[in-house]
């Protein structure tokens, strides 16, 4: 009888129970989106410590972020009180790595004080060291080495490890490499990748201390299986024996980090490493309405490969998921701007609503309407978009052909791209410049007319100079955002990024929507001012305010109002990463899209946009293949008569997209012809009555009513 049962226990539906209180031996549990993986990952932990079988300093539990991890603590000692707080080895993979590592320094050559060392250090290594080996670089960016030796970590290679297909400079990788890691052995500093290889050189040599901790750690548990990375792979492996008590729980469906080495293949290989496995699956969905899960669902069914999950829920209330066309980013943000206010007014909090983009550069347009409403908002995971490096720089170009006094704007950008006038010389001039109270550019025209300063660096300041006038010069001529495009251009600012293979592409987009938002203003000066303004305004992060965030930040979380922008062919998915990486990147981008809708419990409202503004010229935008592939039962397509003049109802907005010819072809795709009548054509004549049961690929195979109690065919 429920009576009998800890309170923690008695709200799980059986499979969960099972997951739960399966504690000995290993156990993978392997089930859709809101299914209560992580709940049941938590209430295990409570469970174990409550009926004393490990002490908390006994338990090893990683999750994907330090948000989730505080999460967990929290929810545990509300399950279980006090008791939770010695769970010294709950975090992230990296957070435990660093405590593991603190203990064995030495065995790698640190002292236990190391230092952890920030992306920034890490490139300013990597420059040292291509500056040491002689190397161009521009055509050899520091931060393009550094990306890679990420990249090499992330799949466990130590320079010895590293296979001759990678490679750096012509032949240099191996031994750059290996002389970065010399060079942090040096500094007594590691890196994040070397939070885990470290551990795992450890591990792997010092057979003793690998015994050590898997007879410590007597219960292992991991949340978000299908994102780990080889080399987290290699790291619980060798902490877990083969028959050790070992729980991961996952989703392939929500594997997002394939780009940054995670293989879903984790999950396959579950069972041949740890044989006798027991598999575990959760099919109720607690968290969303059924309109929302049958969506997912039915998008989802178009990847290949995929191990295959039932999913259901008991929620049949709730609308469906809302599909909307609007004229352009603007449009989309002053629609998404005027809902959030209405649900605002109906009772929800802002906190319970998520904007998701796919990129970090629509953004810009939630941000900018948000201030102008004074909706509260926070950018989860990263800068809101003003606060940018690669915005501030632009602007700070800006500011000092505007306003040669700008000595923060100067100081900003003088040797940004890389121009070989160093620190010491930009001191220098700002001495000088205070000294004779003068701005740092007037004291740079008189330097240039002394020898005060190396013949080298007076180049390069001369030429800096000559660019600025030459920008000045042309601002009155030509339209500010043009001059921003040249000036980014012709500094070597947008080459810079190009270099970049791990985030350049991003800042690209980012600088390219800035220069796309300008045009909305009349000049530099009333631009420039909009952007103070706006960064003023923003501040004040309220505890209630709307969250904005990528879809790739979004994991694991939920609310109750969902709204995805954006959904439009080479936004989402993204073009990049159908063309580096073709049908593989595609279904990657489906994933996230699952991931995206999925977030949602109540309500999922997707959008696109029919044009965008991209260097100045409109370019019509298509709706995303993934707004083909929604299935129609579950869609409520809507054209808002506000926003592009046409009466509401699919079929007039289809009309109209045919007429316009610079519209996408829209829904009348032949596509989305395609899903509509499939789908009919396989949804049961009768429709849900209190349970809808879906299929892996979005089918409607069943419905009851519970209390008629018969079970699923
Ligand atoms: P994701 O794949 O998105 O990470 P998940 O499988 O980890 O999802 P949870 O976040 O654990 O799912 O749970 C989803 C929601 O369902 C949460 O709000 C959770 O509290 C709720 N939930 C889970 N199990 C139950 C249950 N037995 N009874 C009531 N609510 C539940
Ligand atoms: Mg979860």
């Amino acid at each position: 009888p429920a009576g009998a049962l800890p309170d923690y226990l008695s709200g799980l539906n059986p499979e969960q129970r099972e997951a739960v209180e399966t504690t000995e031996g290993p156990v993978l549990v392997l089930a859709g989106a809101g299914t209560g993986k992580t709940r049941v990952l938590t209430t295990r932990l409570a469970h174990i410590l409550a009926t004393g079988k490990a002490r908390p300093w006994e338990l090893l539990a990683v999750t994907f972020t330090n948000k989730a991890a505080r999460e967990m603590r929290e929810r545990i000692t509300h399950l279980i009180g006090p008791s939770a707080e010695g769970l010294r080895w709950l975090g992230t993979f990296h957070s435990v790595a660093a405590q593991i590592l603190r203990r064995h320094a030495e065995l790698v050559g640190l002292k236990s004080t190391f230092t952890i060392l920030d992306t920034d250090d890490q490139e300013r290594v990597c420059k040292q060291l291509i500056e040491a080996a002689n190397l161009d670089a521009k055509r050899w960016t520091p931060r393009s080495l550094s990306g890679l030796i990420d990249h090499w970590k992330n799949r466990g290679w130590t320079p010895e490890k590293l296979p001759p297909s990678e490679d750096f400079a012509n032949g240099k990788g191996q031994t750059l490499y290996a002389a970065y890691q010399a060079r942090l052995a040096s500094l007594n500093a590691c890196d994040f990748g070397d939070l885990l290889l470290h551990n795992i050189t450890i591990l792997s040599q010092h057979a003793d201390i690998a015994e050590e901790y898997r007879r410590r750690f007597r219960y292992i548990l991991v949340d978000e299986y299908q994102d780990t990375n080889v080399a987290q792979y290699l790291w619980l492996r060798l902490l877990t024996s083969s028959t050790g008590n070992v729980c991961c729980v996952g989703d392939d469906d929500q594997s997002i980090y394939g780009w940054r080495g995670a293989e879903v293949d984790n999950i396959l290989r579950f069972e041949r490493d740890f044989p006798g496995a027991k598999v575990i699956r959760l099919e109720r969905n607690y968290r969303s309405t059924h309109h929302i899960l049958g969506a997912a669902s039915g998008l989802i069914s178009a990847n290949r490969g995929r191990l295959g999950k039932t999913l259901w829920t008991e929620e049949t209330s709730g609308d469906k998921v809302r599909v909307r066309g609007v004229w352009d980013g603007e449009a989309e943000a002053r629609l998404i701007a005027d809902e959030i206010e209405t649900a605002k007014k109906s009772g929800l909090h802002y906190r319970d609503m998520a904007v998701l983009v796919r990129a970090s550069f629509q953004m810009r347009a939630f941000e900018e309407r948000f201030v102008m409403l004074a909706i509260p908002y926070t950018v989860i995971g990263g800068p809101r978009f003003f606060e940018r490096a690669e915005i501030r720089d632009a602007h700070a170009y800006l500011r000092l052909i505007l306003s040669e006094d700008d000595d923060l704007a100067f100081e900003r950008i003088v040797n940004v791209p890389k121009r070989g006038i160093g620190d010491t010389s930009v001191q220098k001039i700002l001495t000088i410049a205070r000294e004779n109270g003068v701005s740092a550019m007037q004291a740079v025209r008189a330097l240039l007319g002394s020898d005060e300063l190396q013949a080298r660096t007076r180049t390069a300041l001369s030429n800096f100079v000559r660019d600025l006038d030459r920008w000045r010069a042309r601002a009155p001529e030509i339209p500010h955002w043009e001059l921003t495009e040249m000036v980014l251009e012709e500094s070597g600012y947008t080459d810079m990024q190009k270099a970049d293979r791990t985030s350049g592409q991003t800042r690209l987009d980012n600088l390219k929507e800035l220069v796309q938002s300008m045009q909305a203003f009349d000049g530099l000066t009333a631009y420039l001012e909009h952007v103070s303004l706006v960064m003023d305004l923003d501040r004040g992060d309220s505890a209630d305010s709307v969250q904005i965030m990528t879809l790739h930040g979004a994991k694991g979380l939920e609310f109750p109002l969902v709204f995805l922008p954006g959904w439009e062919e080479g936004v989402f998915p993204s073009q990049r990463s159908i063309d580096e990486k073709g049908e593989k990147g595609l279904e990657e981008e489906r994933r996230l899209a699952y991931v995206g809708v999925t977030r949602a419990k109540q309500d999922a409202r997707i959008s696109f946009a029919a044009n965008r503004l991209v260097y100045g010229r409109w370019t019509s935008q298509l709706p995303s293949r993934f707004v083909d592939e929604l299935p129609i039962d579950h869609v409520e397509a809507e054209s808002d008569t506000g926003y592009y003049g046409a009466s509401a109802g699919m079929k007039e907005a289809k009309s109209r997209w045919d007429e316009a010819p610079s519209f996408g072809s829209g829904y009348s795709s032949p596509g989305w012809k395609r899903a509509q009548s499939a789908t009919a054509a396989r949804a049961p004549a009768d429709r849900p009555a209190r349970h809808t049961l879906i299929e892996g690929d979005g089918r409607l195979i069943a419905t009851a009513d519970p209390k008629a109690g018969s079970g699923w065919a």
